[in-house]
């Protein structure tokens, strides 16, 4: 099953990802970090978009 991950190390909080896929992406309570709005999200054409704009490329889709 394909699987969303985001090096929250390297995230910088651009909020890129929200914009671009706001239902996979939201940022965290503190807003500075990105983390996905559910455990098992679904892999649109959207995650891959904000995964190709991510500027510091930390979100990555595993298949
Ligand atoms: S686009 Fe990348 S760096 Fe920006 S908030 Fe999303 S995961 Fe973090």
């Amino acid at each position: 099953m394909a699987e969303i991950v985001i090096d929250t190390y390297r995230c910088s909080g651009c909020g890129t990802c929200v914009e671009m896929c706001p239902e996979v992406f939201r940022m965290d309570s503190m807003a500075e970090k990105a983390e996905l709005v559910a455990v098992a999200p679904e892999i649109t054409d959207p995650v891959y978009q904000a995964a190709a704009f991510c500027p510091e490329k930390c979100i990555e889709v595993k298949e």
